[in-house]
C-alpha cells in the first residue's frame, strides 16, 4: 500500500518514554517490497502526530543511506567442543544466540547469555577437568528472525522424535540463556517429572545464591528463544530462569542494550551455576530421563 500510494519513507512511533527506540526489521527484507522505515522517539512522533491533527503542514528531512549486503545473506553458528572421555558420543550442550539488533550492542539481547556460556565452559577447561560426556558450546546466529540457527542445527543434527537422525538418541540435553543480565533463579526442562529430579540436585547447591528449583515442561511450541527448537524437536531443552531487572521495560531489541547495563555479579554467579549444571549432567551414569516414545507429547501441527 505504501509503494502503491508513492511513499518514500515510513515513520513508526517507539512507544515508550524515556527516550527509549525499539527498532527491529520489516519482516519482507526486500527493499522492493517496503520502504524505509524509521523509528522516532514517542515524544518526537507525539509532535508531529499533534501538529498534523491541528492542520499544519510538516516538514521533515531525511538523509537515509541504506547498503544491501548479498554476500551476508549466509551466517553461521559458532561450535566448539570440549571433547568427553569414556561417553564421548553422547552430547553436553550449553548456548545461546551471538546476533542482535542494531539500534545498541545487544549486552543484555544476547551478548550476555553468549559469554555466560562462554564463561561456563572456559572455567571447566580453567580446572582441567575433562567431561565423560562432550560438552558442546553453541552461539546461535539468526534467532532474532526466527531461530533460524537452532532450528537448522536441529534439523540437521537431531531430526525429531517423529523422524530422528541417528544423534537423535545422544543429545543429553542442552542448556539456554537468553533474558537478560538478571539473575538465575530456576531452570525449566522439556521432559517428564524425572528430568527435572535429574537437574534438582545440582542446582540446590546454589539456593544461597537464591536459586530455586526445577520445573518439567511438556510444550512442544517454538517460542522466544533457542531451547524451544529442542523442545520442538522433542529433545531436553532447558530455559534458566532470571530476574527480569529491567529486560523488558528497557534493554531488550532498543537503543539501550548496552554494556553499562549488564549487572556483573550476577552473570558471574550465572556462569558458576551454568557450569555446574553441564558438569553434573555430563558425568552422570545416565542421560538426562526424556519421553519415550509412548509418552511423547505431539508437536504443533505446523512443525510435523
Ligand atoms: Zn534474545
Amino acid at each position: 500500500m505504501l509503494i502503491a500510494g508513492g511513499a518514500v519513507v515510513r515513520l513508526n512511533d517507539t512507544a515508550r518514554g524515556e527516550g527509549i527506540i525499539v527498532a527491529q526489521q520489516h519482516r519482507a527484507y526486500d527493499p522492493v517490497r517496503t520502504v524505509p522505515t524509521l523509528i522516532l522517539r514517542n515524544d518526537d512522533y507525539g509532535r508531529v502526530e499533534r501538529l498534523l491533527a491541528d492542520g499544519e503542514d510538516v516538514k521533515m528531512e531525511f538523509h537515509i543511506v541504506n547498503h544491501v549486503y548479498p554476500e551476508g545473506k549466509t551466517s553461521y553458528n559458532v561450535i566448539a567442543d570440549i571433547p568427553g572421555t569414556d561417553k564421548a558420543d553422547e552430547i553436553v550442550m550449553l548456548g545461546g544466540h551471538l546476533d542482535s539488533w542494531h539500534s545498541a550492542t545487544g549486552a543484555t539481547d544476547n551478548a550476555i547469555g553468549s559469554a555466560i556460556m562462554m564463561e561456563a565452559a572456559r572455567l571447566i577447561q580453567a580446572l582441567g577437568l575433562q567431561p565423560r560426556r562432550t560438552v558442546r558450546v553453541a552461539l546461535w546466529s539468526g534467532e532474532e528472525q526466527g531461530l533460524l540457527g537452532s532450528l537448522a542445527y536441529v534439523k540437521q543434527h537431531f531430526g525429531t522424535a517423529e523422524n530422528p537422525r541417528p544423534e537423535f538418541s545422544k543429545l543429553d540435553c542442552y542448556f539456554n540463556v537468553d533474558t537478560g543480565t538478571g539473575r538465575i533463579r530456576g531452570a525449566g526442562i522439556f521432559g517428564p517429572p524425572e528430568a527435572a529430579a535429574g537437574l534438582r540436585p545440582v542446582l540446590a547447591r546454589f539456593t544461597d545464591w537464591g536459586v530455586f528449583g526445577v520445573s518439567a515442561s511438556t510444550s512442544r511450541v517454538i517460542a522466544g528463544t533457542d531451547h524451544t527448537s529442542f523442545n520442538n524437536a522433542g529433545l531436553p531443552g532447558v530455559g534458566f530462569a532470571q530476574d527480569p531487572i529491567e529486560y523488558n521495560s528497557m534493554t531488550h531489541h532498543t537503543n539501550l542494550d548496552t554494556y553499562e547495563r549488564v549487572i556483573p555479579d550476577d552473570v558471574h554467579k550465572a556462569a558458576a551455576i551454568v557450569a555446574a549444571a553441564v558438569w553434573h549432567v555430563a558425568n552422570r551414569d545416565e542421560m538426562i530421563p526424556r519421553f519415550t516414545k509412548e509418552t511423547m507429547p505431539a508437536a504443533p501441527a505446523a512443525a510435523q
